[in-house]
């Protein structure tokens, strides 16, 4: 069996299966939360470890969505350029939303130790490598990344880039040596233990048809149960549908396929020595070796469900283009998720309003974002804690419904294009370089050699043509008349 937890490992499906149950009967608490994704689990975990009494309803199973179809890779930060961040609400703020974020990758890493979660294989390490050729942004992003944000980060040349990773699609890199990764699917399973440790119960099957949050006690209604509680807390992603419409149309739903090979043997010492997770800075591949010698790798996208298996040759294609040396691999296995992104990029986190939270919209960045989001609500509701808004200039922006996801999947193409035409370009620029850099050493050993040859000159035989004169310099006087002629 496969030591790494993907979405047809046995074992955990089984033992959740066992767990499952379905919400009959009703039930007064004081945190209900809909949606048990790793935002939902995270949020209950930390109501129920604060004393509170918690509720989680899960329209389908636990993991079915992204949250146990992801990559277990923990960064710092949101998803979205620094720089972007910082136009929006300026430099302190993006600090102290870096911070949160920071704390929310420490808080997956204290969570996840080998104790709680057995088998959860958490490594060191992740390098974000560039698709162009852009030393000098290396050196800002670094500078900001090391001094205002206080985060520990190297920047790693070219060179030692291709050392690691043997493929000239990728120039420079950042390592972030505080980054890590675990088994995702495993992580996801391990807070639902968790949760249900410190008392939180979770029903599996339950979807919420409707929810009335105006009164204080808020109410709450499933096919067979209702429910009444003091909080409820919208983790549903982009599937929440009908309880609240209006805050599901504000997330486009992108699907992201991830796929991982058969055992590889020692064809990957060749290709790939790093171990950590890689990560592209155009937001296309990421991927990393599993025990040992598969690889892993998440690209496609959609805006509409497909079959993940149908992405096996495109995964395989992308292998085969980052990676040639590698050539054609046979994938094992396929899975996908959606994500929900929203339209600036930022997590929605907060309340909407008096006792009506929100944490969803982590895009393709979920596990510290949306451990982030638990501890921030989490200790709002029970502490009083008000970090929560520091989100509020992110506000709720509609995503354009159908129309927004057709102009989604027409931009992320575009995106996907534009990235591919520049790292061309600087593929193209680098090799032009190449061959001047050669040209250059070809002149100069030209010109080396035609030295050696002129300086002791033969003595030339009577009545044998002169020798070329040299053509004079631009600043040298015009040659005068009678002087010896072209060729003489
Ligand atoms: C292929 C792939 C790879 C990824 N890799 C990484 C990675 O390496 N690192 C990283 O940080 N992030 C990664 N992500 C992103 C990450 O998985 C997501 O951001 C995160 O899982 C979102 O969690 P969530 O709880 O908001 O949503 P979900 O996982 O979608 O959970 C929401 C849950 O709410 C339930 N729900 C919705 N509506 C209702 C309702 N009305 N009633 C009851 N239940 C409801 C749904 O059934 C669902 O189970 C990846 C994503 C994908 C797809």
């Amino acid at each position: 069996m496969s030591e790494i937890s993907t979405p047809s490992a046995e074992g955990l499906e089984a033992a959740a299966a066992r767990a499952r149950a379905r919400l009959s009967f009703d039930l007064d608490v004081d945190v209900c939360i809909i949606g048990a994704g790793l935002a939902g689990l995270t949020v209950a975990l930390e109501c129920a470890r604060l004393g509170a009494s918690v509720a989680v309803l899960e329209g389908r199973q636990l993991g079915w969505n992204a949250s146990g179809h992801q990559l277990g890779t923990v960064m710092p930060g949101f998803g979205v350029p620094m720089g972007d961040l910082i136009a929006r609400v300026g430099l302190e703020s993006a600090r102290e939303l870096w911070t949160l974020s920071k704390e929310g990758a420490e808080y997956v890493r204290a969570n996840a130790r080998e104790e709680l979660m057995p088998g959860i294989a958490l490594s060191d390490g992740a390098l974000e490598v560039s698709t162009v050729d852009a030393g000098d942004q290396l050196i800002s992003r670094l500078q900001m990344l090391a001094e205002d944000f206080a985060t520990e980060v190297e920047g790693w040349q070219v060179d030692r880039v291709r050392d690691q990773l043997k493929t000239d699609r990728y120039f420079h890199g950042i390592y972030f040596p505080g980054a890590f990764q675990l088994d995702g699917r495993k992580y996801l399973f391990g807070l639902a233990s968790a949760a249900r440790r410190v008392g939180a119960r979770i029903f599996e099957d339950t979807p919420v048809v409707s929810i009335d949050a105006s009164g204080i006690r808020k109410r709450i209604v499933t096919p067979s149960a209702r429910l009444r509680a003091a909080h409820i807390v919208l983790a549903g992603n982009v599937h929440l549908g009908a309880p609240a419409r209006r805050l599901s149309e504000t997330l486009l739903p992108v699907w992201r396929y991830a796929g991982v090979t058969v055992p590889l043997g020692d064809r990957l010492d060749g290709a790939i020595a790093f171990k950590g997770s890689v990560i592209d800075s155009d937001g296309i591949d990421h991927f990393r070796i599993v025990e040992g010698n598969r690889l892993m790798w998440a690209s496609p996208e959609t805006t509409w469900a497909m079959r993940p298996q149908l992405f096996a040759g495109a995964i395989q294609r992308r292998i085969r283009t980052v990676f040639p040396k590698l050539g054609t691999v046979e994938i094992a296995e396929t899975w996908g998720g959606t994500i929900g992104q929203t339209v600036h990029g930022m997590p929605q986190v907060g309340q909407l309003r008096k006792g009506l939270w929100v944490a969803s919209g982590f895009g393709r960045q979920g596990l510290n974002t949306s451990a982030m989001a638990g501890q921030l609500i989490a200790r709002s509701i029970l502490w009083g804690d008000d970090r929560w808004r520091l989100f509020s200039p992110f506000e709720l922006v509609w995503a354009g419904g159908a129309t927004g996801r057709v102009a989604g999947f027409i931009v992320g193409l575009w995106g996907r294009g534009s990235a591919a035409v520049s790292g061309g370009l600087a593929r193209q620029r680098e090799r032009a370089r190449a061959e001047e850099r050669l040209r250059e050493a070809r002149i100069a050993e030209a010109n080396r050699a035609a030295a050696t040859r002129s300086l002791p000159r033969r003595p030339q035989p009577p009545g044998s043509p002169r020798p070329a004169r040299p053509q004079p310099r631009p600043s040298e006087p015009e040659r005068q008349e009678g002087e010896g002629g072209q060729g003489t």
